[in-house]
């Protein structure tokens, strides 16, 4: 399975204000969300959701429909300068708390917690599918300025009736793969594709790669859901939103989007 976002990726960050490695661990999130819902052909939502001690408090991706992708970076307001550019997933994070969750279309919910012990989130990510899941994984994930790419290699699971020889030649051939797969260099699925980079690492063994297809950044948000989150806020707190004129503008994190509500509405819809 793999995945490369271009403009999709240029408008999740449009107008943010990230440092680069908060920017690089945002793109590598969207791609795992991507693969993942991709990959298990999930209709409903998949979500990772980190939140942590470090200089980013919040980290969040979400793939909608197996198509529409959306995430938010947010930065711990104490230290707002202390991400360096070679900082790795575990040093932005912090001591986190982080869940991989899956939202079916019947509005039920699966959420794994995901243990953050690891450096980088490929390695995050193959050790959640191991333990939770029991499926040997191997991520490769890479984020640059314009384009993200990712790349997963998932091992199928034997058949119960398989012979114990069969089932040594598959952990084999398993290992064979996974060594190759994990020389990838940083940026070397940027700079040759992820095609480029399979067909050197596995010049003697078919490769098929599936048709791409369009993945979009697309937001969820619309007035109502605001209107719904504003129903939850007091109204000595609306009134220290408000505006001279009594008004209230909420802007949305994601996209971007603005609603506005002017006084009379926020008495007549939230306080009245
Ligand atoms: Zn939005």
């Amino acid at each position: 399975m793999w995945v490369r976002l271009n403009d999709v990726w240029s408008e999740a960050i449009h107008d943010r204000q990230y440092p680069d490695a908060a920017k690089r661990l945002l793109g590598e999130m969207l791609a795992t969300t991507a693969l993942i819902a991709n990959n298990i052909k999930h209709d409903g939502g998949v979500t990772l959701h980190a939140v942590g001690d470090g200089p980013i408090k919040t980290a969040f991706a979400e793939c909608q429909g197996q198509q529409a992708l959306r995430g938010i970076i947010r930065l711990n307001e104490d230290e707002p300068l202390s991400i360096r550019d070679d900082m790795n997933f575990k040093e932005l994070i912090g001591t986190s708390r982080m869940a991989l969750t899956m939202q079916f279309k019947t509005g039920e919910s699966y959420q794994g917690l995901v243990s953050t012990e690891h450096e980088m989130l490929e390695q995050t990510m193959e050790h959640y599918f191991e333990n939770s899941e029991q499926l040997n994984t191997a991520f490769a994930l890479n984020a640059e300025e314009e384009t993200v790419t990712g790349c997963f290699l998932q091992r199928l699971p034997s058949t119960d009736l398989a012979s114990d020889m069969s089932l040594a030649h598959d952990e084999a051939e398993w290992l064979r793969l996974v060594s190759l797969f994990r020389t990838i260099r940083p940026g070397e699925l940027g700079s040759k594709g992820v095609e480029g980079v399979l067909r050197d690492l596995f010049p003697n063994d078919s490769i098929r790669l599936d048709q791409p297809k369009p993945i979009r950044f697309e937001c969820s948000c619309d007035r109502d859901r605001c209107s719904t989150a504003l129903q939850t806020i007091s109204s000595d707190e609306l009134r220290e939103w408000a505006d001279e004129d009594g008004g209230i503008q909420v802007t949305c994190e994601f996209c971007g989007s603005r609603y506005s509500y002017l006084k009379d509405e926020i008495r007549t819809e939230f306080n009245p």
